[in-house]
């Protein structure tokens, strides 16, 4: 099926769901769930010119945004943005609800038809997201555990919000096990998603963060890491250390623009790192506190795609 006729179908599968979640909700709320799907597009957009490159900035904290920085968002977005919008087409189709199998269709969509990108052909993927899509044997070791995950992981908080955290941990292990499958990731996954529906129901990055600390610390010691503030950042693929940086970074940043730019100009691997940097500090400011052109940028990817745009509807209709 071609892209134009998936969209046809898609379209034609109204998510009551997803409705509900945005009808039954205050503006507040709809904001910060927008905030978050913007947010992780435009980490995505700003940071991937600078994937895998020297930062801009320095690494130790406090950060410091002077000199020559990137702040100029580009219109291409990658494997972050793309997994996203697969997982946002399959909680549409699937009314809410993680089936790790359909998941898994649409991310082999994306991975070997190149739906979902601009370009129509995926790029950007690490090894175990790859293997996983593959073989159908998700990463189950300790050097699987990238970020792979976590980039595409946000929109599960905007399905599970008024269900129960024992619900949401759920679909966000069963969604994460479809290519990261290790518990590191899982539990990584999982305190993201629950850190996530904190902040969109309004309380502070701190106090989620000792939230979640007091949750899951002590499930595996190696996640502890998440919640200790970093010497220097690490901007590397590893889940724990993305989720670090990503809370971090926020924490010492006073708006969207300042965190996401912050992040992406650590470098390494920039997109990633930014994208859950962006969808923190949008579930944190709302969708109307990002600065316009970043917005602008965002809404032009999110108008393509039919199971991002009805969380848009009112910004999309001119
Ligand atoms: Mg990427």
């Amino acid at each position: 099926m071609s892209n134009e006729n998936f969209d046809r179908v898609s379209d034609c599968l109204h998510s009551q769901e997803v409705l509900n979640v945005l009808n039954e909700k205050n503006f507040a709320i709809k904001d910060k769930i927008k905030g978050m799907i913007a947010g992780n597009i435009i980490g995505d957009m700003l940071g991937l010119p600078l994937e895998r490159k020297k930062g801009n900035i320095s690494p130790y904290p406090p950060l410091n945004l002077k000199g020559d920085y990137i702040s100029k968002i580009g219109e291409i977005w990658s494997d972050d943005t793309s997994m996203l919008i697969a997982l946002a087409t399959s909680l549409f189709e699937t009314g809410g609800n993680v089936n790790p199998e359909n998941e898994r269709k649409h991310y082999l969509k994306w991975f070997l038809n190149g739906y979902y990108t601009l370009a129509g052909k995926s790029f950007g993927y690490g090894e175990t997201t790859k293997q996983a899509l593959l073989t159908g044997i998700a990463g189950n070791n300790r050097n699987t555990n990238g970020n792979g995950a976590l980039m595409r992981s946000c929109i599960l908080t905007a399905y599970y919000l008024d269900k129960t955290d024992r619900a949401l941990e759920e679909a966000s292990a069963a969604s994460c096990a479809v290519t990261h499958g290790h518990p590191v990731s899982i539990f990584t996954n999982i305190i993201y998603n629950y850190i996530l529906k904190q902040l969109i129901y309004g309380i502070s990055l701190e106090d989620s963060m000792k939230m979640a600390q007091q949750k899951y610390s002590g499930v595996i010691n190696d996640i502890n890491e998440i919640f200790e503030k970093p010497v220097f950042y690490t901007t590397t693929a590893y889940c724990v250390t993305t989720l670090q940086t990503a809370i971090f970074v926020n924490l010492e940043s006073t708006n969207f623009y300042e965190a996401v730019v912050k992040s992406a100009n650590l470098g390494g691997d920039a997109d990633t790192v930014a994208a859950v940097t962006g969808a923190i500090a949008g579930a944190t400011y709302g969708f109307t506190e990002i600065y316009e052109p970043y917005r602008k940028a965002a809404l032009k990817v999110i108008s393509k795609f039919q199971a991002l745009k009805i969380f848009f509807q009112e910004d999309l209709n001119d």
